[in-house]
């Protein structure tokens, strides 16, 4: 089962809200809320289905026998976590090291399981839901996450993908939530702390040697921040995958315990949706390389698809343009091109122009198309890369250039 591990440096990043959009747009029946300390997913997923909770017992903590304590004193002068007073031991404040144990002189002290929390499972014919709640106070929230993501994996066999909320920051529950995934989204803010703590958790990611990707939320709230995060990822070869607008929706939809994804109309929708897409190219299709194509004539991106000189087809890797070719229009026949850059491995074509019949086969193969372009064909590329260069939309209809944009 591929998992995608969804992270961001603090919470209130929108971490949630782009999870829960990617569950339902992925119609992903595998997911889970490994932010134990305070998870929230299951009131956007799960309002329907009846939970099943246990106990999760994280480790052992000590117990003083009181019929046997002979009221030494050892015990308390001993632990280094000042959990022992008045000859009881404090369960909130016990790291569970046994060290008590072990030194009183008439074994008065043992140690038993402690429960850390509750494993929550929300279960129906088609969907699995993995969560849980760490009680206040407990240090076990890593064996936790472990635990949750345990029983996803044990509940969903069948399951080809899953996508997991993780902690916020940087700590033993991310930890444990990066453990054996196969990519990291990071939800990073345009802001100062937002950038240094992606820097953070992409330090962590790669420690693990995982695929790492990013999304800026609520981009257009600080642009100059967003291009600085773009900058830094490109430099250390992390594909920003999309840029999320500020949108009143999100608030709607959190308010109403939505998920963004069912205002598909809405900007934040549109964006996520564009997220999915490259995170699917990504996962199943192993690209972090992409083919980006550019009806061109020349070096220049040209506004006829269907006649345009020929394209100029950029390798691209983690968002860096890697190579080129310029390959000749074979010709133009009705359906024709979107085939022929397909079989090229084009992931992206941009043109000026393109008519609705050539559109609708790109989006059939999974291509995304990108019109309204003008310009030096290399630049357009990387705008594209930098998420600067966004479709119009527009398409050639009956116009002087009837059957020259590929309709
Ligand atoms: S198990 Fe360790 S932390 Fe807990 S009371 Fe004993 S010495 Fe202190
Ligand atoms: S070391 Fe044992 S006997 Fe001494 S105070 Fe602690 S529990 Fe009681």
């Amino acid at each position: 089962m591929k998992q995608l591990l969804v992270l961001s440096g603090k919470g209130g990043t929108g971490k949630t809200t782009v999870s829960s959009a990617l569950i339902a747009l992925s119609k992903s029946k595998a997911f889970a809320d490994c932010d134990v300390d305070a998870p929230n997913l299951h009131l956007v997923t799960a309002q329907d289905i009846k939970p099943q909770t246990s106990d999760y017992y994280g480790f052992q903590k000590a117990y003083i026998d009181s019929e046997k304590c002979i009221k030494c004193g050892l015990c308390e002068e001993t632990c280094r976590f000042n959990a022992i007073h008045d000859f009881a031991v404090n369960v909130s404040e016990c790291e569970g090291c046994a060290v008590c144990s072990e030194i009183c002189p008439v074994h008065a002290i043992g140690m038993k399981d402690y429960s850390s929390g509750k494993l929550i499972l929300y279960s129906s014919n088609d969907i699995t839901f993995s969560t849980a709640k760490l009680k206040t106070g407990s240090g076990a929230s890593g064996k936790l996450v472990t635990a949750v993501k345990k029983q996803l994996k044990d509940n969903s066999e069948n399951s080809e993908f899953a996508i997991i909320d993780g902690s916020p920051g940087i700590g033993c529950p991310v930890i444990a939530s990066i453990s054996g995934v196969n990519m990291v989204l990071i939800v990073a803010e345009p802001t100062v702390s937002g950038i240094h703590d992606m820097k953070r958790i992409i330090e962590t990611a790669k420690k693990f040697g995982t695929k790492c990707a990013v999304c800026i939320n609520k981009y257009d709230v600080n642009k100059s921040k967003s291009d600085e995060t773009q900058e830094y990822c490109n430099s250390i070869d992390i594909k920003v995958l999309g840029r999320i607008p500020y949108d009143k929706t999100v608030s709607h939809a959190v308010n109403n315990c939505r998920s963004i994804a069912e205002y598909p109309k809405s900007s934040a929708a549109k964006a996520i949706a564009e997220i999915w897409a490259k995170i699917k190219n990504i996962l199943f299709k192993g690209e972090f390389i992409m083919k980006i194509a550019t009806a061109s004539e020349g070096k220049m991106v040209t506004e006829h698809f269907g006649h345009c000189e020929g394209f100029n087809i950029f390798d691209t890797g983690n968002g860096k343009i890697t190579g080129s070719e310029f390959v000749p229009n074979p010709g133009h026949r009705p359906g024709f091109l979107p085939v022929f850059l397909a079989d090229k491995g084009v992931k992206v074509i941009i043109s000026g122009g393109m008519g609705q019949g050539a559109i609708d086969i790109f989006n059939e193969k999974g291509i995304e198309v990108i019109v309204g372009a003008s310009g030096v064909a290399e630049d357009a590329v990387n705008n594209y890369l930098l998420g600067k260069l966004k479709s119009t939309g527009s398409v050639c209809h009956e116009h002087q250039h009837h059957d020259e944009c590929g309709e």
